[in-house]
């Protein structure tokens, strides 16, 4: 395959190179430091997949960071929707419409960008797995390219209500320009809102999305809500949902050793012994 097999929204920095990839989305620099985390944690596992960066906004000096890393770059355009749907799901809207109301969201986060998700089932690949940037890979985890399309983890972390809801942290999926078709025809419809964005929508429009345990996308604050399911021997990817582990913010003393695996990993430092890791407070 050549980045000319890919369309005109997509411009890559080079060909696929393999035809399976780990794929995450950085629409803003505020994003940059997760990415970056995130593929030294890839690489740590020993993959042999492609690291694929879809990006917008980036200057070339960050782009370089991503590069040397061993990632795959490839811009991509907001989604083609209409007017009605943007301002629906602009920030303030949104924020107004459906607050967060269980953590807090970091300002650079912007709904809208969300959606250049999708984008992934455009893609030159056979079988991606989607990571989101603010994610961190504890194990190899190349066997769920073996997984079907589509399979996603519960959005577990603040009671049992979460197994009924998907998060889109981390999902399988099968590039498809004609499943990408129908997700644009699903998605922008009169009258339609998305409260969660990309969560939302592919919760809806794969209903069978059940595939993954919680130890592939484990929630930053089952530690602080949930510590009975903490499990160092299960876990395989860590999500830091709601506030970033490269901000500070109010919980990064509750979540002490989570944001410094995190920050080991992201200075470049190899796994540590997951088993030698503290186990999390339970209360009384
Ligand atoms: N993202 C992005 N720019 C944005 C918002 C999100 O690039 O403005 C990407 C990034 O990969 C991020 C993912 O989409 O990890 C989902 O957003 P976030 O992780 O902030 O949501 P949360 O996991 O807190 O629900
Ligand atoms: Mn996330």
């Amino acid at each position: 395959m050549t980045p000319s097999d890919l369309p005109p929204a997509l411009v890559a920095d080079r060909p696929a190179a393999a035809d399976r990839a780990f794929v995450t989305l950085v629409t803003n620099a505020a994003y940059l430091p997760g990415a970056l985390a995130l593929l030294r944690s890839l690489r740590l596992t020993g993959t042999g997949a492609d690291l694929a960066v879809m990006h917008r906004r980036l200057d070339a000096a960050q782009q370089d960071q991503l590069r040397a890393l061993g990632a795959r770059l490839i811009r991509a355009e907001l989604l083609d929707t209409s007017e009605a749907f943007d301002v629906a799901h602009a920030r303030d809207a949104l924020h107004a419409r459906a607050a967060f109301l269980r953590g807090a969201k970091p300002d650079f986060h912007t709904p809208l960008d969300n959606f250049v998700k999708l984008r992934l089932w455009q893609l030159d690949y056979a079988r991606c797995v989607f990571i989101d940037a603010d994610a961190l890979v504890l194990r190899p985890v190349d066997r769920l390219f073996d997984f079907p399309e589509f399979c996603a983890a519960p959005n577990v972390y603040d009671g049992l209500d979460g197994f009924g809801r998907m998060n889109s942290g981390v999902f399988t999926a099968r590039p498809d320009p004609a499943t990408f078709a129908a997700m644009m025809a699903h998605l922008d419809r009169p009258g339609v809102f998305w409260r969660r964005t990309d969560q939302t929508f592919l919760q809806d429009f794969f209903p069978d999305w059940q595939g993954l345990s919680i130890h592939h996308n484990l929630l930053q604050y089952v530690w602080t809500h949930m510590p009975a399911l903490w499990d160092w021997g299960q876990i395989r990817i860590l999500h830091f949902q709601y506030e970033k582990p490269w901000e500070d913010h109010a919980k990064v003393p509750a979540l002490r050793p989570l944001i410094d695996l995190w920050r080991h990993v992201a200075a470049g430092g190899t796994m540590p012994d997951l088993m030698a890791l503290p186990a999390p407070p339970v209360p009384a």
